[in-house]
């Protein structure tokens, strides 16, 4: 349920939100198939009535032929208007449908308004937050988190190139307890904020993708489709959490609905050439613990907040060097009204890496998934009024936000937490969840 009345009277607001967001999305052309839509879907009420007067007009006839009253040229010529009312109907609705198609595709496009704070521009106006730490100072040559995983046996890409492909990887060793690990820990921290845990579909309907506000199809897709199907790889849990509740109205009582979702997650990173790509920061399958929630309206920011707490709670606990970044308007993407980023010191790459990121999306999802809630409180006391009593639903919100993505995560602890003799100390939170391992050794 996009709200194109509403796009169309606030035409001016919605524009100057495009252009801030440095979106491509065609607003006119948005508002002409919104207009045109409207058109038929007047022409098609007309018709309807049409042959409603016609059955009507047949009844009579019938009616008067039983008394003998009508020329049968006068009934062939009912019949024949008849046909041409209904084939008319007919071409007339199929357009409708095919104008609805084109249309919520166009507006798939149109991204979220903008929170006033965002900082307006491109991904170097960001602003930051706030900074936790400083780059630990190595009296030794620094290793990458590739030199490290071959001295200490951790990954194998060769062998995942010649089976998968470039980018994909194998974990070996104290890399697959790392990876258990951090899943089995953040997970449990997370749920001591009353988050329920899940673990989710991966592959799910392209309608439900493109109903959380990303786009399945296009030569710049993120997404991988499944050949011959109508379904998808997904590319962050974010997807099917969002999809629980869709074509639903929830009790007011239920909210906030909390979630954290562990899932694989499949990028195909169309476009991605020339950002860091080596090793395991950027590659096309990994696994990742994400948070959602579902709120009333009025509650949005401050569910925000939280989840930013939460992510910044679980990187200092891991004694990671990080910033927290408002994130500028043409660097949201667009589903998200406001966004967060945090970025880890990664010492291989000598510079800040995005390890999480946390959006308020607010109604953009949910108008599109069909999710609503009603308040418990009556909006009437006329019990006469009955079921109209009820007050009308409205869309809930909904975030999300990166709790660990994992092989990042690991980018960042092997380097951050390498030794001068080539090991590697393991956080200690972590360790009850790796049989208590602290030091992940050279071998031999
Ligand atoms: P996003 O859902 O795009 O906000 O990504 C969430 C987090 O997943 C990012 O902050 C990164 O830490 C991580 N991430 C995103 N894409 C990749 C990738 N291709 N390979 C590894 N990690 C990724």
């Amino acid at each position: 349920a996009i709200d194109f009345k509403w796009i169309r009277d606030n035409k001016d607001t919605v524009a100057s939100n495009i252009k801030k967001r440095n979106s491509n999305a065609n607003l006119e052309l948005v508002l002409e198939l919104y207009n045109k839509m409207l058109n038929l879907q007047k022409l098609i009420v007309t018709h309807r009535k049409q042959e409603v007067e016609r059955l009507r007009g047949e009844r009579n006839a019938v009616a008067n032929k039983m008394k003998g009253k009508l020329e049968s040229a006068e009934r062939q010529k009912l019949i024949e208007e008849g046909k041409d009312l209904k084939e008319g109907l007919l071409t007339l609705e199929e357009d409708l449908l095919k104008l609805i198609d084109e249309l919520q595709q166009e507006a798939q496009c149109i991204p979220n308004m903008t929170h006033p704070d965002v900082p307006i521009g491109g991904e170097d106006s960001s602003t930051i937050r706030k900074t936790v730490g400083s780059p630990r100072e190595f009296k030794f040559p620094v290793k990458d988190h590739l030199q490290l995983g071959k001295d200490l046996d951790l990954f194998d890409f060769d062998a995942a190139s010649e089976v998968s492909g470039s980018k994909f990887y194998y974990l070996k060793n104290e890399a697959v307890m790392l990876e258990m690990g951090l899943i089995n820990w953040t997970l449990l921290e997370v749920m001591k904020w009353g988050f329920t845990p899940l673990t989710t579909p991966e592959i799910v309907r392209s309608s439900v993708v493109e109903k959380c506000g990303f786009q399945p199809r296009g030569t710049n897709t993120q997404v991988y489709s499944i050949e011959g199907s109508d379904q998808c790889l997904i590319g962050t849990a974010e997807i099917p959490v969002g999809g629980i509740h869709m074509d639903s109205i929830l009790s007011a009582s239920l909210l906030p609905l909390k979630y954290v979702a562990v899932s694989h997650c499949f990028r195909t990173e169309a476009g991605a050439a020339g950002t860091a790509t080596r090793g395991l920061y950027r590659v096309h399958q990994f696994s990742k613990l994400e948070m959602f929630i579902l709120c009333q309206p009025e509650e949005s920011d401050f569910y925000h907040e939280e989840l930013i707490k939460i992510e910044e709670d679980l990187f200092s606990s891991l004694g990671l060097h990080y910033k927290t970044l408002d994130m500028a308007s043409g660097d949201l993407g667009a589903p998200a009204y406001r966004k967060f980023d945090i970025e880890a010191w990664m010492p291989g790459l000598a510079r800040f890496g995005e390890i999480s990121s946390a959006s308020n999306c607010t109604d953009y999802q949910s108008r599109r998934l069909g999710i609503r809630y009603r308040s418990s409180e009556p909006a009437s006391t006329n019990p006469k009024k009955g079921k109209s009593n009820l007050s009308p639903p409205q869309f809930v919100h909904t975030l999300n936000a990166t709790a660990c993505a994992v092989p990042r995560m690991i980018v960042c602890l092997l380097e951050n937490n390498q030794q001068e003799d080539g090991s590697v100390v393991i956080p200690e939170p972590l360790r009850p969840f790796m049989g208590g391992l602290e030091l992940i050794q050279p071998k031999s």
